[in-house]
Order: structure tokens, then sequence, then C-alpha cells
């Protein structure tokens, strides 16, 4: 009798799938893992957003509209570590997202402010 690699639910060799390791799955399971792994995809492009800041408000100084961008990355940050709180999933990271993304928005503001004074 197949079983599910995951919770072991006996499966009907019929209705059987297989996960991307190729592990029997129970339609159950199967979509779980999807949802996961949709969800550990979907963090990993915000983590960059947020990190990626730094580079943003950097450019800043040398093509202005980077720091307009700057703030926005930080708006996107915020409300990404706000929304994942909602979902009783809070990021482990979120402190250091925050901290990095308000720094670039520094640096962009910073640069407006030199493009101003000189
Ligand atoms: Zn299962």
């Amino acid at each position: 009798m197949a079983t599910c690699g995951t919770c072991g639910t006996a499966l009907d060799p019929g209705k059987a799938l297989y996960d991307e390791t190729g592990m029997l799955s129970c339609d159950r399971c199967l979509t779980l893992g999807q949802v996961r792994a949709g969800h550990a995809r979907s963090n990993t492009n915000a983590r960059a957003i947020a990190y990626g800041n730094l580079v943003l408000g950097a450019g800043s100084f040398f093509f202005t509209p980077l720091s307009i961008a700057t703030f926005g990355v930080l708006a996107f940050v915020v409300g990404n570590v706000r929304s994942s709180e909602a979902q009783g999933a809070p990021l482990p990271d979120a402190g250091s997202r925050i901290f990095v993304a308000v720094i670039g928005a520094m640096l962009g503001a910073a640069s407006l402010v030199l493009r101003l004074v000189m």
C-alpha cells in the first residue's frame, strides 16, 4: 500500500502524487508544500529588496531618482514586516531589514539634500 511520505496517509495508487523530490505525497501535503515554497520564495525576494535599499541609497548619489526609490522600498519593507506579523509569522530578521532599509532611505534623503545644496 502506498503511503504519503509526509503524513503517512494511505494513498489510492491511482491518485498518488509525487513532490519535487520524487517522494510520494498526498494531495493535501503536496499543496501545503507548494504554498510553503511560495512563501519562502517571496520572503527571499522581500529580504533581497530590503537589503538592496543600501545599494539604491548609495546609487542615489549618482542618479537622483533612486533616492525616491529608497523611500518606496522603505515603505514596502515596513508593510511587508507588518503583514507578516499580522499573519502570525513575524520575520526573524524584521529588525535588521527595517534598519537597513532606513539607512538606505537616509542615504537617499542625504543625496537629495546634497543635490539641493550643491
Ligand atoms: Zn500527506
